[in-house]
């Protein structure tokens, strides 16, 4: 038998309503602060990734699915060595949604010189080489926002706000979420705080893991949240970076701070929370949930110099990610689901093959009314035609058999009550919904 891939999985039934009532609550609520929708493609060039997400990531050196053509793959296995494709036709699936958004938004001019911000989201599948676990899968779906163009603090607050009220909406306890923010600097102060940080590594290097000292290199920040728990009890006697930040960033935070202050969001600081991805600058924030033991259910930050690594113009932004799979499993710690109740339906059930044609016509008449109507094609009894109608939870059955055909009515079944009334056939749309109202 053929079986789907580890680390991914198959979304139906009331895993898929939960799935598509997360991206209802995020178009209702994004709305209203002004996102549309983006779709991106799932597969960019690797560059794309590359300049963004940043070289010395664990996303890019370990995680990314590669993807060649079928024919070049085969060039590729001869040749051993991927050095001789273009550069666009070295492609891989996207572990992430910012760097995607943001190359759309420099290849279309989202953002021109003056222009208002460009404010987007997207419900995609994110693709990551990762040895699955609990909560942790190759192909997973993230929701997320790209605010592009808005270098203000009070966006950071926003967004911030916003995915909060996400939670809210989406089933959480807000007393049993821990929403930690940070500021990592910009250009102008973090080069001289990376350098403090690699210099207290290459000091403790005795204690690190191999891991840490090959990123000391390269990127020494991700010591923070190294796998290994004796490097991050070293790293608490790390030089913090937020007394490290310049007057600018500085201000920027206490600015993030007390708009979140002033719209009664419940924060910590974590001076040593640095997200994963190296685009961030200044604000970055994480969300877990306190009771699930299933990791971050979100995060984002301010990216203000990823729009240029792509090739376009300085331009701010910010955003956030949340990934739908575990916050399945944190709503499930929690007693809650995203699981939406399958719709009400109707049943026609017809006593014999006679009937087939009035069921039919009966059937079409519900649907073109906008009635979620099903019947039966297979010939069962009535008997089992109702236990369908049980299983389907349909309030109402339609019942047709020779007397209702002859007299130009059908017979509606009340499924609780078992009380029936005879309803001519060319009135049962409007009776039907008179009812379901
Ligand atoms: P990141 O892009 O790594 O900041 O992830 C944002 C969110 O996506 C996380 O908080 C998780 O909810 C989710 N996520 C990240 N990686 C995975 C994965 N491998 N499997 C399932 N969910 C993930």
């Amino acid at each position: 038998m053929a079986q789907k891939i580890q680390g991914t999985e198959d979304l139906y039934g009331g895993y898929m309503r939960s799935w598509q009532h997360m991206q209802d609550v995020a178009r209702d609520l994004f709305g209203t602060y002004g996102f549309d929708m983006i779709e991106t493609p799932a597969i960019e060039q690797v560059d794309t990734f590359v300049h963004g997400i940043g070289e010395s990531t664990d996303v890019v050196r370990k995680e990314m699915f590669r993807v060649v053509s079928g024919a070049l793959f085969e060039n590729l296995l001869e040749a051993g060595t991927e050095k001789g494709l273009k550069p666009k036709q070295r492609m891989a699936m996207r572990p992430e949604g910012t760097a995607g958004v943001v190359r759309a938004a420099v290849e279309n001019n989202f953002v021109p010189q003056g222009a208002a911000p460009a404010k987007l989201w997207y419900a995609e599948a994110m693709f990551r080489g990762e040895r699955p676990q609990k909560g942790r899968l190759r192909q997973f779906h993230q929701v997320g926002v790209e605010w592009l163009g808005a270098a203000d603090p009070a966006a950071d607050a926003e967004c911030i706000i916003m995915l909060m009220e996400f939670y809210k909406r989406l089933g959480f306890d807000p007393s049993k979420l821990r929403l930690s923010i940070n500021s990592m600097g910009d250009a102008a102060c973090r080069p001289a705080y990376r350098e403090k940080v690699r210099q207290f590594i290459y000091d403790h290097k005795d204690e690190m893991c191999e891991d840490c000292l090959e990123r000391a290199d390269i990127n020494p920040l991700r010591s923070f949240d190294c796998k290994n728990d004796h490097c991050r009890e070293v790293m608490k006697s790390a030089p913090l970076v937020t007394d490290n930040l310049c007057d600018d960033c500085r201000e920027h935070y206490e600015k993030v701070k007390k708009y979140l202050d002033e719209a009664g969001v419940a924060y910590v600081e974590d001076p040593t929370l640095v997200r994963g991805l190296d685009y961030y600058t200044r604000t970055v924030f994480e969300v877990e949930a306190t009771d699930a033991g299933v990791g971050a259910i979100g995060g984002g930050g301010r990216y203000d110099g990823l729009m240029e690594l792509e090739g376009g113009k300085p331009t701010p932004g910010i955003g956030f990610a949340v990934g739908f799979e575990r916050i399945a499993l944190a709503l499930a710690a929690q007693g809650s689901t995203l699981e939406t109740p399958e719709p009400e339906c109707i049943y026609v059930a017809g006593t014999s093959a006679e009937e087939r044609e009035a069921v039919f016509e009966a059937t079409l008449a519900l649907r073109n009314a906008g009635v979620r109507a099903e019947a039966d094609y297979q010939g069962r009894s009535l008997k089992s035609q109702f236990k369908q109608a049980d299983k389907l939870h349909a309030r109402l059955c339609v019942v047709i058999g020779p007397d209702e055909v002859a007299a130009g009515e059908a017979t509606l079944r009340d499924m609780d009550t078992h009380e029936q009334v005879q309803v001519p056939f060319e009135s049962l749309a409007d009776a039907v919904k008179a009812r379901l109202a």
